[in-house]
């Protein structure tokens, strides 16, 4: 099995400083289990983080942004259910880690509490390729998954950018997106089954067991987005197709973002969906691709003839569009995953982020130009850009990246977030597929209104003493 490290590892160090690790009864208990349990410095300090910026910039400065009391790593659902149990029984907080790749804090322990890596929960299949079903444990990293269906000839077609440090678990419960949702839909919309762990350590299965149902509400929503706060996810029955070996490609200059907007609108409202459908401003393609104007990216895949019906509709839609070289795509696929500059970035004192939200088309021109003019208002910022990443017949998602210099990292961070999150939440969602994590948690509840009491309704219901993930979607407190 592939194991990602290289952007996962902790700085080396002595760990002289590192807090007492969980002892005493709580850890006699999950000893007792037979449980793999690891309270080394070491291993504790590298489930203290994630991706969030914060937790970066902690990283940078040497420091272990959170120390948890235990790692506990489970090899099956028993061990989960085993862990729950313990962890209810003496009100000790749970984070489900899977590759720890959250861009907002999602999967940072809580200080003293039990990071439960769920990376052992490695097992694939039975694969019903008949179906094209596949059973698959929810600690799996992305090629492992991809690389056990090509055997098949079959995709799930999920890219997300963090496809190799990402796990199953992390994908549903984020309710995450790749770079082709368009033509395959998002990970939620790739779930037939679903087992989960409840706090009190009982496993459920959830789901049809066929493509669709009509026997009450799907209840696996309940726990699509959750980020660990209702149940740990042990494994997912998902729906794989057939794996494509042809694809056509188009790239063009756009004259403003807001006409490329447009395009984009009309394609889709044209019954066609390519996979890849992404719109750059003039600053991100200058960066990506040393183009002087806004540039739009087609890729589309699958059966030619079908590729080819989709691209005609591109063409006339973008009839009047600058045409460029098509090999801008092989650029991008071939850069699209490098995301090496950022920790380094983070390292030397530039706050770096991206903020993916989403809104109705006739709302993002507007929401764009608004959250691109609130960052660059704001002092200390040097850059603010966006592309549009994921397309559908009635909206999109809206994806900015901002950069800035300041004294006051942290202040300056938070300050350009409420800005962009305000300005999201009046047009539409405030996340598209990153999550809430521990970042957007301030702005969960004003987000989700009245709704917000049938959340905490359900967290109440399934985990009353609060032990899963608090403080992630605002359940439990608001941790930053
Ligand atoms: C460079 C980079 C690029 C990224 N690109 C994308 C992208 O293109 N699309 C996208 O959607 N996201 C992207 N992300 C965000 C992140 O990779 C996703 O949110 C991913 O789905 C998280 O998976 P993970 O296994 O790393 O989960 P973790 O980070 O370990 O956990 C994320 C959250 O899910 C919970 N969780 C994890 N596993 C389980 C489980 N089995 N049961 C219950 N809860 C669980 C955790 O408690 C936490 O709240 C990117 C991140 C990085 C660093």
């Amino acid at each position: 099995m592939r194991r990602p490290v290289a952007a996962r590892d902790y700085p080396s160090g002595t760990f002289d400083a590192a807090p007492a690790p969980l002892e005493g009864v709580v850890l006699a208990a999950l000893t007792d289990e037979g449980l793999d349990v690891d309270t080394s410095a070491p291993t504790r300090a590298k489930h203290g983080r994630d991706w969030w910026p914060v937790s970066l910039l902690e990283v940078g400065a040497g420091r272990v942004p959170v120390w948890p009391g235990v790692v506990v790593r489970a090899h099956s659902e028993s061990q989960v259910e085993a862990t729950l149990r313990v962890a209810s029984r003496f009100a000790v907080p749970v984070t489900a880690q899977g590759g720890r790749s959250s861009v907002v804090g999602g999967a940072q322990p809580r200080p003293g509490g039990i990071a439960l890596d769920l990376t052992g929960l490695n097992a694939i299949g039975p694969i019903d390729v008949v179906s094209g079903l596949v059973e698959v444990g929810a600690g799996v990293f992305g090629p492992d998954l991809d690389e056990a269906l090509a055997t098949h000839s079959l995709t799930l077609g999920h890219l997300p950018q963090s496809f190799e440090i990402s796990t199953v678990g992390g994908w549903l419960a984020c309710r995450g997106a790749g770079q082709y949702s368009n033509r395959y839909g998002t990970a939620a919309d790739l779930v037939r089954g679903l087992r989960v762990t409840l706090a009190n350590g009982t496993s459920l299965a959830l789901g049809a067991r066929a493509p669709r149902a009509a026997v009450g509400p799907d209840l696996t929503q309940v726990f699509l987005g959750s980020e660990g706060t209702l149940g740990v996810i042990t494994s997912a029955t998902l729906v794989a197709r057939a794996r494509p070996s042809y694809d056509e490609r188009l790239a063009y200059g756009v004259a403003s973002f807001a006409s490329g907007l447009d395009v984009c609108r009309r394609i889709l409202r044209r019954g066609a969906s390519p996979a890849v459908l992404r719109l750059y401003d003039e600053i991100e393609a200058e960066r990506l691709f040393g183009v002087s104007q806004g540039v739009l990216l087609v890729l589309d895949e699958g059966e030619p003839a079908l590729v080819g019906a989709t691209m005609s509709l591109v063409a006339h839609e973008a009839a009047s569009l600058h045409p460029l070289d098509p090999a801008l795509v092989a650029h991008w696929l071939e850069h699209r995953n490098d995301v090496s500059a950022l920790a380094d970035l983070w390292a030397r004192g530039v706050v770096v982020d991206t903020i993916e939200v989403a809104a109705p088309w006739a709302a993002l021109a507007t929401l764009s130009g608004q959250v691109l003019d609130a960052l660059r208002r704001r002092e200390g910022t040097v850059v603010a850009s966006v592309h549009q990443s994921h397309a559908y017949l009635d909206g999109a998602c809206l994806y900015f990246t901002f950069a800035g210099l300041s004294e006051e990292p942290l202040a300056y961070y938070r300050a350009a977030w409420d800005a962009a999150m305000e300005i999201a939440r009046v047009h539409g969602a405030i996340s598209h597929h990153h999550g809430v994590g521990h970042n957007r948690a301030r702005f969960a509840r004003a987000a989700l209104g009245d709704s917000f009491g049938v959340l905490e309704g359900l967290k109440t219901f399934l985990d009353p003493q609060g032990i899963m993930n608090p403080g992630v979607l605002a359940l439990g407190g608001v941790p930053w």
